[in-house]
C-alpha cells in the first residue's frame, strides 16, 4: 500500500461519504483526531435543535398531550434502526433501557423458553457487563455458565464454540464485534450451529451497529441488543435497542413486568398481560429527550448506508494496519486485531507494554484513542466522520511519540475512566 499522505488525501477525495463529516459538530473544527467513536460517537449537528424542539414545542407547549406521539417513539425509532441499520423487519426492534438491562431481559426470557436446559454459554473475553449479567442470571436460576475461551486478538474460534454446545445449553450470549480486538463473528453460521443444538443466540451488537452490515433477517438471528451511543451517535447514556425475531415474540416473556409492556396500557388492568408484539419487551416510561437524539443519529447512519459505512471502515482499517506495520511495529507495537479486514469491525487495536502511557501522550497531542486492559490502544475508525488523512496524521503522531519516548513521562497509574 502507498503510505504517502497524498494517497490518504486521494482516498478522501474519492470518498462517497465525505459530506457526512460536516454534519457532525466539531469534526474539522476542534482539531482533534477523534478515534473513539466506538466508545462515544460525535454529536450530529442536528441533535441540539431536535432536542430543543422536543423540549420547547412538545414538552413546554404540548405538555402531557405530547404523549400521544411520544408513546410511539420506542417502536418508531426501533423501526428506523430495523430497516436502516440492522437488516431486521418493522416491529422487531424496540428502543429503551440500557444495553445491560435489555440483555438481562432477553437472557431471562430466552432461558425461560428453553426449560430443562441449565447452561448459558458466553465468551470469556466478552465485554464485562455481558459476562456479569450472564453470571447473575445463572446464579439466580441455578444455571451453569460455560465460558468459552477466545483469543484476545483473533476472537472466538467457531470450532471452540461448537464444541461447547450440547443438549444442556439454553442460550449463547456473544458479541458480534469483540470490544477489545474488533474481531467479527459470523452471525449466520453461529446462529445455525446454535439452532442445531437447540439453543438460542443472544447477540450483543454494541460495537457492530452502524459499523458493519447486520442482516439479522438473513442471518436468522433470534435475539439481539446493542448500544446507540457508539457508532450510532445517540449521545452519552442514550437508550439501547433490543431485537426479537417476530416469530419468537409471542413465546417470550421478559422478567420485568412493567406497564409499558402491557397490552392495553391505559386500561390500567388488574393483571399483567403482555402486548402481542415487540412492545412486550418494554418496561417503563422511556427517556423521551434521549430518544430524540437516538432518532437523529440512527437516521444519519441509515442515510449514509451501512454497506457504504462498512466498506469505508474496512478501508480505514487497512490503512491503519499498513501504517502500524511500517511505523509502529519497529517500536515494539503489535497488531492485536484480526489482520484480515473481512474479520474485523471498524476498530483496530494495537498492543504495547506501555499502552496506557501511550494513550495519555496521544490525547495530549490531539489524538483520541482509548486504552483497554491489559496493554491495548484501541483506534475507533467511525467511518461516518473519520477521514483517511485523520488516520495518517494520528499514526504519524503515534510514531513520533514512540520515537521520542514522550510517553515515558506519563503516569503508569490508570485514571478512573480509560
Ligand atoms: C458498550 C457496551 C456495553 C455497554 O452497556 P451499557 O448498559 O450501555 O453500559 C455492553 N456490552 C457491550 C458489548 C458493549 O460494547
Amino acid at each position: 500500500m502507498d503510505l504517502d499522505r497524498t494517497h490518504a488525501q486521494s482516498l478522501d477525495a474519492a470518498d462517497p461519504l465525505a459530506a457526512f463529516r460536516g454534519r457532525f459538530a466539531g469534526a474539522g473544527e476542534d482539531g482533534l483526531l477523534y478515534l473513539d467513536g466506538n466508545s462515544l460517537g460525535r454529536m450530529p449537528r442536528e441533535t441540539p435543535a431536535a432536542i430543543a424542539r422536543t423540549v420547547e414545542e412538545e414538552w413546554a407547549r404540548g405538555l402531557v398531550g405530547s404523549w400521544a406521539s411520544w408513546i410511539g417513539a420506542a417502536t418508531r425509532v426501533g423501526d428506523l434502526l430495523a430497516e436502516g441499520v440492522l437488516g431486521a423487519r418493522p416491529g422487531e426492534v424496540l428502543v429503551g433501557d440500557s444495553t445491560s438491562v435489555d440483555l438481562y431481559k432477553l437472557l431471562v426470557a430466552a432461558a425461560d423458553a428453553r426449560p430443562g436446559r441449565d447452561v448459558v454459554v458466553c465468551c470469556a473475553d466478552d465485554f464485562p457487563t455481558d459476562r456479569y449479567i450472564v453470571a447473575g442470571v445463572a446464579a439466580a436460576r441455578g444455571m451453569t455458565v460455560r465460558e468459552v475461551p477466545a483469543d484476545v486478538d483473533e476472537g472466538l474460534d467457531p470450532a471452540v464454540l461448537s464444541a461447547a454446545l450440547d443438549e444442556r445449553v439454553a442460550v449463547v450470549v456473544l458479541s458480534a464485534v469483540a470490544y477489545r480486538s474488533g474481531a467479527l463473528a459470523d452471525l449466520a453460521a453461529v446462529t445455525r450451529t446454535a439452532r442445531d443444538a437447540g439453543a438460542l443466540v443472544l447477540w450483543d451488537l454494541s460495537h457492530a451497529a452502524g459499523a458493519v452490515p447486520l442482516d439479522l433477517a438473513a442471518a436468522g438471528a433470534d435475539l439481539a441488543v446493542g448500544c446507540t451511543y457508539k457508532y450510532l451517535n445517540g449521545g452519552p447514556g442514550a437508550p439501547a435497542f433490543l431485537y426479537v425475531r417476530r416469530e419468537l415474540q409471542q413465546q417470550l416473556r421478559q422478567p420485568i413486568w412493567g406497564w409499558f409492556g402491557q397490552r392495553d396500557q391505559f386500561a390500567m388492568g388488574p393483571v399483567y398481560d403482555p402486548a402481542p408484539g415487540i412492545e412486550r419487551f418494554g418496561v417503563g416510561t422511556p427517556p423521551v429527550l434521549a430518544m430524540t437524539a437516538v432518532e437523529v443519529g440512527a437516521a444519519l447512519v441509515a442515510e449514509a448506508g451501512v454497506q457504504r459505512l462498512a466498506a469505508k471502515g474496512r478501508a480505514l482499517g487497512e490503512l491503519t494496519v499498513a501504517l502500524a506495520d511500517a511505523w509502529l511495529v519497529p517500536h515494539g507495537v503489535a497488531l492485536a486485531s484480526p489482520r484480515d479486514p473481512a474479520r474485523r469491525g471498524s476498530h483496530v487495536t494495537l498492543a504495547h507494554p506501555q499502552a496506557w502511557q501511550l494513550t495519555q501522550a496521544l490525547v495530549d497531542r490531539g489524538v483520541v484513542p482509548d486504552f483497554r486492559t491489559p496493554d491495548r490502544v484501541r483506534l475507533g475508525l467511525a467511518p461516518i466522520y473519520t477521514r483517511f488523512v485523520d488516520v495518517w496524521d494520528a499514526m504519524a503522531r503515534f510514531r513520533e511519540v514512540l520515537a521520542t519516548g514522550a510517553h515515558e513521562r506519563y503516569p503508569t497509574e490508570r485514571t478512573r475512566v480509560t
